[in-house]
């Protein structure tokens, strides 16, 4: 057995390497000039890699804010400790508003009745709501029309309770900077905060870059980035990885619960939708499932690593478990796994490599989709 930590109570775990997260944190961040600021995406348990760790880690290493899909991910992170400034990336409904000024967390705002409340109850409790101002620039999600900024702003700005910190947008195709569907969402942006500043009104900490955007577009890092995917080592589009190398942060690990042998034309699994053939096939089986993140799409359509080479996956994978066959070849006659050994599902094992891209591409997802999947039940281990 390797020496690696790992969970008492289960063979099966993600690996986050805070070394790699370090790095890769490092590395958004001398993307931007020294009075530019990164803001880290942790949404989603930090595309489930474990937020409060993550976020230590990427405080140490130069994080000047952190953004939050939900209130409660905003409220974990400070019961986590974090002290840097937090954005909400939407706009609650109003019954969030009492935690949003207990946890000192700022949400984007975009329909004026929402700033209204929100201006109303902080000024009642003595507090100034500070909040930034969501644009819609075309992808049409969430914000204020970019035509109707300021008369959004002149709707709600004398409001002694409510304090704008910032204004953003948040691109579609930020993957191809050249096209014309990204070339209009930054002019939309461009012109609206030129009209903002026009009309007199100071638009806070201006932002639009992504990890895309950050990476292949600078022209529009404004006064802070938004990286997200970046920083836990994973490239959105190829275009990226050229300019931008960075190190996965991932790695999903497991040992072998049980083994046996069954004989010629037995299947393995529900369904039995894999069946032993004429050579002798050793049916291992790993403690991790679909409810682990391991999509079930990819039954007998995957390998894992044992001992630096991949073995396949067989059956169908099951919510908490699946098997995977270690065959004999005439290169290996007798390689044979013993319970406890250890196999990789994500990651790398001596040469080889198993990437979160690669499974994406099997299952026609990406490895966002991949990444908080495999945080959601895995405990996570961090090296
Ligand atoms: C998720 C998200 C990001 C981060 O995107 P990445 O592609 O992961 O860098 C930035 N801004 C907003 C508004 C988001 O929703």
């Amino acid at each position: 057995m390797q020496t690696l930590h790992e969970p008492p109570t289960r063979w099966a775990w993600a690996e986050i390497d805070t070394g790699a997260l370090r790095r890769n944190t490092r590395a958004f961040k001398s993307l931007v000039g020294p009075r530019q600021r990164l803001c880290c995406v942790v949404k989603a348990d930090a595309y489930g890699h474990g937020v409060a760790n993550c976020a230590k880690v990427m405080h140490a290493a130069g994080a000047d804010m952190f953004a939050v899909a939900t209130v409660l991910e905003g409220v974990a992170l400070r019961e986590a400790g974090q002290k840097l400034p937090i954005l909400l990336l939407s706009e609650p409904p109003q019954g969030a508003i009492d935690t949003l000024l207990e946890y000192d967390i700022m949400p984007s705002v975009y329909s004026p009745e929402f700033a209204w409340a929100y201006g109303e109850r902080a000024a009642a409790l003595g507090r100034v709501g500070k909040y930034h101002i969501a644009i819609n620039t075309g992808m049409n999600r969430i914000g204020v029309h970019c035509t109707e900024v300021v008369d959004f702003r002149r709707s709600v700005d004398f409001h002694a309770g409510l304090e704008c910190n910032g204004t953003f947008t948040h691109f579609a195709t930020a993957d191809d900077p050249d096209g014309w569907d990204h070339q209009l969402q930054c002019k939309r942006f461009t012109e609206a905060i030129s009209a903002l500043r026009e009309a007199g009104f100071d638009p806070g900490i201006v932002h639009c870059d992504n990890t895309p955007g950050s990476v292949l577009n600078p022209a529009m890092h404004f006064d802070m980035i938004r990286a997200g995917i970046g920083l836990y080592g994973l490239q959105p589009c190829e275009r990226t990885a050229s300019v931008l190398p960075l190190e996965p942060v991932m790695s999903i690990r497991a040992r072998v619960t049980h083994t046996c042998y069954p004989a010629m034309g037995e299947g393995v699994g529900y369904g039995f939708t894999y069946r032993v053939p004429r050579t002798r096939v050793e049916v291992c089986t790993l403690p991790i499932g679909y409810a682990d993140g391991l999509p079930r799409v990819l039954s007998n359509r995957m390998d894992v690593l044992f001992r630096g080479e991949r073995i396949r996956q067989i059956g169908n994978i099951c919510m908490d478990q699946c098997m995977v066959a270690v065959s004999e070849t005439s290169l290996r006659p007798t390689q044979e796994a013993e319970v406890g050994d250890l196999m990789t599902i994500v990651g790398r094992d001596g040469d080889a490599q198993i990437t979160l891209d690669e499974l994406a591409r099997a299952c026609g997802t990406i490895n966002y989709e991949l990444a908080c999947g495999f945080g959601m039940r895995l405990e996570k281990i961090y090296v």
